[in-house]
C-alpha cells in the first residue's frame, strides 16, 4: 500500500512506494502455496486476515501514521521448486537468484522457465535492499501447527521463535536380486538398514524432546519381487536448540552406519537444508503483547517447530508472529482446521497489532 496514512491493499512496488523511506512501513501476510494435498489455512490464512485486519481498521476510521503492507510470499512450502521459503530467501539475498533459476520441478522445468512462462522476468529476481530497509517490522500471522492453543484455551498466541531445523539425505546402497531364491544370508538389501534408521529416529527424538521424521522415501528398482539395489530417504530433523538437534541427528547417523555395515550396505548421508534457530524481536513480541493485553486478548507465548517466512526475514528485519488455534493440531493435511470464531480472533489482534505499530 501506497503513501503514508492511508490502508489500502498489496502493491506492486514496495511498501513505502516508489520512495520508500527508511524503516517506515509495517508489512504484513503470509504465503498462499501448500504443500501438495495440504490444508486450507497455513498460509492464506496470514494473506486473507491482513486484508481483514486492515478492513477493519479502515471501517473505524483509524488513519495510520505508517505504510501497511501486504506481502503473500511465493514457494514457501517448496512444494514445487524444493526450496522452502524461497520468496523471503531470494528477497533477503539468503538464495543467490543464479541458484534459483536453476531449481527445477518434478517434470524438470526450470524456475526460470517457469518464471518466463508465466510472463515474469526471471532476470529481475534476486535481493531488494531498498524494499528491505522500507520495512519497519514484518508481523506474519499463521494457522497453529500444534495442539498448544487448545491445551492454553486460547484463540491466539505469539511465537517465540522457531527451532532449528534441516533436511538430510541418506542413499542406501545394495545389490538387487531375487526375492525368491536369494538366501537371506546372502542379500545386501538396503531395505533393513533403513528400517533400523528409521526406528532409531523415532527413539532419538523421544529422548531428545526433538522431533524426526522420515515422510520421503524411494526404492529401486521398486519390484514387488525384487530386493532393492538402493533406498533413498530423507529425514526432517527439528529440535529445540542447536546442540540437541547435532546430537539427535548424529545418533540417527551413527545407527545408519552401523546397520548398513552390518548388511554389507552402503550409506550416505547429507544435508540438503538448514534453518537455525530464530529468536523473534524480543521488544516486538513484548510490544504485541502488551498491545493484546491491553484489549483483553489473552496470547500466551509459543515455540514452534516449523519453518516459516517470518523466521526467515528475522534476519534483517524486526519480525513477530500471531498463532491462530488449530484444535486438532492437524497441519500439511486437509484436516486442517480452525474455527470461524477463531480466525476471527486472529483478525481482531492482527489490527490491534497493526494500530499500535502504526500509532506512532
Ligand atoms: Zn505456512
Amino acid at each position: 500500500m501506497e503513501g503514508d496514512g492511508e490502508v489500502g491493499g498489496g502493491t506492486r512496488g514496495g511498501p513505502g512506494g516508489s520512495s520508500p523511506r527508511a524503516n517506515t512501513a509495517i508489512a504484513t501476510g503470509s504465503h498462499l502455496d501448500s504443500v501438495p494435498d495440504g490444508g486450507a489455512y497455513d498460509g492464506p490464512l496470514g494473506v486473507a486476515s491482513a486484508f481483514a485486519a486492515i478492513d477493519r481498521l479502515r471501517e473505524r476510521g483509524f488513519v495510520p501514521t505508517r505504510p501497511v503492507a501486504v506481502a503473500a510470499f511465493c514457494e514457501e512450502e517448496g512444494g514445487r521448486f524444493g526450496l522452502a521459503c524461497l520468496g523471503s530467501r531470494l528477497l533477503t539475498g539468503v538464495t543467490a537468484p543464479e541458484a534459483a533459476r536453476e531449481l527445477r520441478d518434478g517434470d524438470g522445468v526450470t524456475l526460470a522457465e517457469a518464471m518466463t512462462g508465466a510472463g515474469l522476468d526471471p532476470a529481475r529476481l534476486g535481493a531488494d535492499e531498498e524494499l528491505l530497509a522500507s520495512i519497519g517490522a514484518f508481523v506474519e500471522l499463521h494457522i497453529e501447527q500444534g495442539s498448544a492453543l487448545d491445551g492454553l484455551g486460547a484463540a491466539v498466541g505469539i511465537a517465540e521463535g522457531i527451532w532449528p531445523h534441516g533436511r538430510w539425505r541418506l542413499d542406501f546402497t545394495g545389490q538387487a536380486d531375487h526375492a525368491g531364491t536369494t538366501r537371506l544370508t546372502d542379500r545386501r538389501d538396503p531395505m533393513l538398514p533403513y528400517a533400523a534408521t528409521v526406528l532409531e529416529a523415532r527413539q532419538a527424538a523421544a529422548a531428545c524432546g526433538a522431533l524426526a521424521t522420515f515422510g520421503k522415501v524411494t526404492a529401486e528398482p521398486g519390484g514387488a519381487n525384487a530386493i532393492s539395489s538402493a533406498v533413498r530417504a530423507w529425514l526432517d530433523a527439528r529440535a529445540p536448540d542447536q546442540g540437541v538437534l547435532d546430537h539427535m541427528v548424529g545418533q540417527i547417523e551413527a545407527t545408519a552406519r552401523r546397520a548398513a555395515e552390518a548388511q554389507g550396505v552402503e550409506v550416505s548421508m547429507r544435508r540438503e537444508s538448514f534453518t537455525p534457530p530464530v529468536e523473534f524481536d524480543p521488544a516486538l513480541r513484548a510490544r504485541l503483547a502488551a498491545a493484546l493485553a491491553g484489549r483483553g486478548i489473552a496470547a500466551p507465548a509459543l515455540p514452534t517447530g516449523a519453518g516459516h517466512d517470518a523466521g526467515v526475514l528475522a534476519a534483517r528485519v524486526p519480525t513477530a508472529m500471531l498463532f491462530v488455534r488449530n484444535p486438532t493440531g492437524v497441519s500439511h493435511s486437509p484436516a486442517e482446521h480452525a474455527d470461524l470464531a477463531d480466525c476471527e480472533a486472529g483478525v481482531v489482534a492482527l489490527a490491534a497489532v497493526l494500530e499500535e505499530l502504526t500509532s506512532r
